[in-house]
């Protein structure tokens, strides 16, 4: 009995010490995940970062070389132990070239996970999966007929059809445009939550990863730099590659100095670093709070827009502000709606703490 025996019960997924290499390539390097059974959970990261290898492992299309894996309480995966193949994992697989069968139609697609029920149960089945994903007029035809988009819609079907505990779907709305992949998000993540099947969900988009995930993995390099709620990430990030990634940023340097860093925007929080301590701080472009002023006052620092942009909802403002010690930073600032300042316009800038963040320079790219 290992010691997490007792554990693994409550866990639909745990892999553990995981490690994996093409080669010389070291793909995955230490990588620790456990799902209760009905969580949503996202591998979200940089092309190349591993996801794909992490999820090609849970489902067994990848051999274990090195670690652990457990579905539902059972310890399927251990090196050097007799590989589980995927058909006998009891999971739901859409893989991005998880294709089709080309001689059967929409709907014997859908059918062929479901060969234990009756003819006419499995029929019925089917159909109502391909109505939940808005695919039951096309149940007569062959794939090839069919666009991109439409055939993932029916690959997600087929998976889903036989309501297994676990899903491992690797960017199963990349062939969908825009609009169409918004809605197919809603009607996908309400199936899951309907049917409670628990889900590994690769994708490299950070807003999908928000909307579909119950916990984000965030993954840098073949290792998990974060994994929490899309507010733990957002709002609490543990690293400076954690902030970037959901969004640009502008980037100050200072050094803390009795509890703060002093930046051509004024001074914030040094977030517990000691005095002396050179420090990155990334602030949201969102975090800068802008008003016009008539003149700028001498003692104080004063800033001015440089250039102003309405992208829609929202507007982009490069700012350049000059610090108290006279330095200068050219800055981006996102303010809701429709503001646009003349070039030249002086400005006063607030910022809003909660979105800035302050690190240790040297974790700056740390491992990238
Ligand atoms: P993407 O979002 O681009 O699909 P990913 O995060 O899913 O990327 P993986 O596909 O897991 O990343 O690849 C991780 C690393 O392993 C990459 O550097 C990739 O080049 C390499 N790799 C993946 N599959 C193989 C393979 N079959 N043989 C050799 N190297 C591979």
């Amino acid at each position: 009995e290992t010691r997490h025996a007792k554990a693994d019960h409550a866990h639909l997924l745990a892999m553990r010490e995981v490690r994996h290499a093409y080669g010389k390539h070291v793909a995955l390097k230490n990588i620790n995940l456990e799902m209760a059974p009905g969580e949503v959970v996202c591998l979200l990261g940089p092309s190349g970062c591993g996801k794909t290898t992490l999820l090609r492992i849970a489902a067994g299309l990848e051999v274990l070389q090195q670690g652990e894996v457990v579905i539902n309480g059972r310890r399927i995966g251990v090196p050097g132990g007799r590989h589980v193949p995927p058909e006998k994992r009891n999971v739901g697989l859409a893989f991005q070239d998880s294709a089709l069968f080309p001689h059967l139609t929409v709907l014997e697609n859908v059918m062929f996970g479901l060969e234990a029920q009756p003819l006419h149960q499995r029929r019925q089945r089917a159909l109502e999966w391909l109505e939940q994903l808005g695919m039951v007029g096309y149940a007569k035809v062959y794939p090839h007929m069919l666009s991109g988009g439409q055939q993932q819609r029916v690959a997600l079907a087929r998976a889903l059809a036989p309501s297994p505990p676990l899903m491992l779907l690797d960017e199963p709305f990349s062939s969908l445009d825009a609009r169409l992949r918004d809605q197919i998000r809603d009607d996908t993540l309400h199936v899951l939550k309907k049917v409670g099947a628990g889900t590994l969900l690769v994708t490299h988009d950070p807003e999908e990863a928000m909307f579909m995930a119950d916990r984000i993995a965030l993954m840098r390099d073949g290792r998990i730099v974060q994994m929490g709620t899309p507010q733990e990430l957002y709002c609490n990030p543990s690293d400076p590659f954690v902030v970037i990634f959901f969004g640009s940023v502008n980037e100050l340097h200072g050094e803390a100095r009795g509890g703060v860093v002093q930046t051509p925007v004024g001074p914030v929080s040094a977030a517990g670093l000691a005095d002396g301590t050179q420090a990155q701080v990334l602030i949201r472009p969102e975090a800068l709070l802008i008003t016009e002023i008539d003149e700028p006052s001498s003692s104080h620092q004063y800033s001015h827009v440089i250039m102003a942009k309405l992208l829609g909802r929202s507007s982009l403002l490069h700012i350049c502000a000059h610090g108290k010690d006279g330095r200068e930073a050219h800055l981006h600032a996102r303010v809701p709606g429709v503001f646009l300042p003349a070039a030249g316009q002086p400005v006063e800038i607030r910022l809003d703490p909660s979105q800035v963040f302050v690190f240790p320079a040297d974790l700056a790219g740390a491992g990238a």
